[in-house]
């Protein structure tokens, strides 16, 4: 391999967060090899293969499917599989796994302008791609639940506050809803049925979790039994449904040994003009109005405060003095 693009290829991988990892990586291959025509990153889970990221492969759909269940077949960590096509080469290159669903990098290449060793090239790349994606996911996961992590919930935070409107947006009908949930009395689970029940009772909520929330809705493991999620451009009223039908639905879920958990939970609209650490102090004052009036139960700051039973949290100034 060429040392200058072993230079670019170290310069993108100091990315250490994964969306700007493959923001970076495309535009290099492209740049890269002048016979790439499109490349996409492709998902599978139990359903279709399905692009999350770059071009549309449409018509080459079955040919596509067909490639990636060879390489599923062989079963091996990493692997290939080519198809010439009409003036084209289609490549597919095995890339990084998660706890459901393995992802896989599609090239589609001018044939009359590739060669063998750039297709190794290619293919070599893209393990280094892999494998440092891997590392950052691995960073960015909370072990036990395999839940985004707090680190990963700050950064997350940062480019959603910095990216938004520098204004209030009070006037659109659509926002973000940022919400606190903490299990119910989780000390007591503990104490009755040990320490790694607590643990078991963690990961089958967070699998819950995830299988309710949406793809678009991001779920964090905030710190011990406490998790936030974010569900950005809804509709308040279809919000605050959504969180009660998750709280019903921790409510009739059945907990192994350990049977009914509950989870009390506080939301609050995500301003992009406050600080994070306004958000979260009223998602807390909500969650805490909650567990003071029953648990199992859902509060929400705005409403709260517009009904007089919260005063507003004012900040006093813009700069958070420490
Ligand atoms: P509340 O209804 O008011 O939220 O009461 P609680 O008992 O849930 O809250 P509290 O903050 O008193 O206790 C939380 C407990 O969670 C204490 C801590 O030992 C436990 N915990 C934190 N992280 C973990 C973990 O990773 N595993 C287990 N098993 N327990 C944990
Ligand atoms: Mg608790
Ligand atoms: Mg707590």
């Amino acid at each position: 391999m060429p040392l200058t693009l072993l230079q670019k290829i170290a310069q993108i991988t100091r990315n250490q967060e994964a969306e700007s990892l493959i923001h970076a990586f495309f535009p290099f291959m492209r740049d890269e090899f002048p016979a790439l025509q499109a490349i996409a990153l492709y998902k599978v889970d139990n359903y279709q293969p399905e692009v999350v990221y770059g071009d549309d492969f449409k018509e080459l759909q079955t040919e596509i499917n067909e490639l990636i269940q060879q390489i599923l077949n062989t079963k091996a960590i990493i692997g290939s599989q080519t198809k010439e096509l009409d003036g084209v080469n289609l490549l597919v290159v095995k890339s990084s796994r998660e706890k459901h669903c393995i992802y896989f990098m599609v090239y589609l290449l001018d044939t009359s302008c590739i060669s063998e060793e750039q297709m190794d090239c290619i293919r070599a790349i893209t393990d280094i791609y892999t494998n440092h994606q891997e590392l950052i996911s691995l960073n960015d996961r909370d072990p036990l639940t395999g839940l985004y992590n707090r680190k990963a919930f700050d950064q997350k935070i940062l480019r959603l506050l910095n990216n938004g409107p520098h204004r209030r947006s009070y006037d659109t009908e659509l926002f973000s809803c940022f919400a606190i949930i903490d299990i119910d009395h989780f000390k007591q689970i503990n104490d009755r049925f040990g320490h790694l029940y607590g643990d078991e009772v963690l990961l089958h909520f967070a699998q819950q979790a995830q299988a309710f929330f949406r793809q678009d809705d991001l779920v964090f493991r905030y710190g011990g039994e406490e998790f936030v999620v974010i569900l950005q451009n809804v509709e308040e009223q279809s919000a605050k449904n959504v969180f009660e039908r998750f709280r019903q639905h921790i409510e009739n879920y059945h907990f192994p040994q350990v049977g009914q958990v509950t989870v009390s939970i506080g939301i609050t609209r995500l301003d992009t003009s406050m600080l994070q650490s306004e958000i979260i102090d009223r998602a807390d004052h909500a969650l805490y109005y909650s567990k003071e009036h029953g648990r199992n139960n859902i509060a929400c700051y705005e409403t709260l405060v517009e009904e007089g039973k919260l005063t507003e949290i004012k900040v006093e100034n813009d700069i958070e003095l420490f």
